[in-house]
Parts: structure tokens; C-alpha cells; sequence
């Protein structure tokens, strides 16, 4: 029989360095590159104005967030919002990141299959991440409950195999984020070549913030593989034991 244990325990040690890696990489190239200014002394906010406008967008608000990280592209709001280190500032950085973002509106107004797609599937992944590992080991608890008195464990088995559906939504929500990610990189690269926001000898190092930042992408897609590897083991070792 095929274990899950044996590929949860080798994945869980193999996913932990990994992340390390790719934490620290971004984090080194993300430093690095707030501190090195583009030659085209554009702002994060010019580059995500005129990335919309070559694509014919306009009814999008560029706004301010304050804190770390908090770059991000509403399609609700139709805001694109710029964090601290974004808003207003010129480094390779700032300009990478918001072009990024920039290109997610890009793929909402192109319509892009993939990007509706995940869309769809927010809820369901903010639902199945937080619900759907309880709702596995419950029904399995309440099978393996019901069988030691002899009974038939149906109603559990039922139970945890929604848990375990659910939970495939989130990983399809992951395994569909990562090409939408590293397409949103695509298009802000290209678009800076394009139009020289970054400098011609400073490209190379943009494109490395974005590869960067698309590797998180990997690795949260990994990491969910993994707790559905888990969650499989779980309800596996419920039918086992009710083979038995
Ligand atoms: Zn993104």
C-alpha cells in the first residue's frame, strides 16, 4: 500500500529548507533591490499609470496602504493598493512590485481564464483552508467511533470525504495561483523592457525580485500538496482500520 506518511514526513523536512531558502532569497533580493534607484526615476505609481493606460485601462485608483507587504490589486474595489516601500518610490523594488500588481489587472480586464478562475476560488480556499482538515478528522474520529460498536461507520466516512473535497478546491486554488503569479511577472518584465522603467542595465535584477517573489507561489502550492497528502493518510488510516 502506498504510504502517506512516509511522503508526508520526507516532504514536510524537504518543503521546510526549501521555504527557508525562498524566504531569505526574497527577502535579500527584495532589500537589496529597495535600496538600488531605477535610472528612469519613475515612481511605482507612474509605472502602474501607464502600464493601465497602454492597456486601455482606466477606472482603476492607485492607493496607499500602509505597512509591509500590503501590495495588492482589488478587482472589488477596482484600487490597486501600494504599500510603504511601493507608494510613490522609485527603487527596482518598488517599480518590480507594482508593475506585478499592475499586471493583475492586466489579466482581470483581458478576462484571463486562469486568473477568473482563482477568483472563483477565494472562497472556497479561505473556506477549505481554515474547516476542511477539522471536518477529515472528524468524520474519520466519529467512523472509527461508530465502528468498534459494530456499527457502520457511513455517516463519518461521508463526513470526511467532504473534508477531503473540500480541501482539494484549496490545492486547485494554489496549483491555479502559481502560473496566474508568475504571468502577472511576465507582463510587468515585459512592460518594463518595453517602456524603460527600469533602467537597461537594471532589468536583470528586477526580473530576479519578481522570480523571487513567484517562488512563495511554489512553495505555498507544495505546502498544500502536503496537507492533502496528510489528509488522504488520515482517511486512509480510517478505511484500514475499518477493513480490518
Ligand atoms: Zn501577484
Amino acid at each position: 500500500m502506498f504510504d502517506y506518511y512516509i511522503v508526508f514526513l520526507i516532504g514536510t523536512i524537504v518543503l521546510f529548507f526549501w521555504s527557508l531558502i525562498v524566504q531569505g532569497n526574497l527577502k535579500a533580493k527584495t532589500k537589496k533591490g529597495s535600496t538600488i534607484q531605477s535610472t528612469s526615476g519613475k515612481t511605482a505609481n507612474e509605472v502602474v499609470e501607464e502600464m493601465l493606460k497602454s492597456h486601455e485601462i482606466y477606472n482603476i485608483e492607485i492607493c496607499h496602504k500602509p505597512g509591509e507587504l500590503t501590495d495588492c490589486y482589488s478587482p472589488k474595489e477596482e484600487k490597486i493598493y501600494l504599500s510603504d516601500t511601493t507608494y510613490g518610490q522609485t527603487s527596482l523594488t518598488a517599480i518590480a512590485v507594482a508593475a506585478h500588481e499592475a499586471g493583475h489587472a492586466v489579466q482581470d480586464h483581458e478576462n484571463m481564464i486562469l486568473y477568473e478562475a482563482r477568483q472563483l476560488l477565494v472562497p472556497f480556499a479561505n473556506i477549505g483552508t481554515r474547516v476542511a482538515p477539522y471536518i477529515v478528522i472528524i468524520g474519520a474520529m466519529l467512523a472509527a467511533y461508530m465502528e468498534s460498536g459494530r456499527g457502520s461507520g457511513g455517516i463519518g466516512w461521508t463526513i470526511s470525504t467532504i473534508g477531503i473535497v473540500m480541501y482539494a478546491l484549496t490545492f486547485l486554488f494554489y496549483l491555479i495561483m502559481l502560473p496566474v503569479e508568475r504571468n502577472a511577472s511576465h507582463r510587468a518584465y515585459k512592460d518594463m523592457k518595453q517602456y524603460g522603467w527600469v533602467g537597461k542595465d537594471q532589468l536583470s535584477y528586477a526580473n530576479k525580485i519578481l522570480r523571487a517573489a513567484g517562488d512563495t507561489y511554489a512553495v505555498a502550492l507544495a505546502s498544500s500538496l502536503l496537507t492533502l497528502i496528510r489528509l488522504l493518510a488520515i482517511r486512509g488510516r480510517s478505511s484500514n482500520s475499518r477493513r480490518r
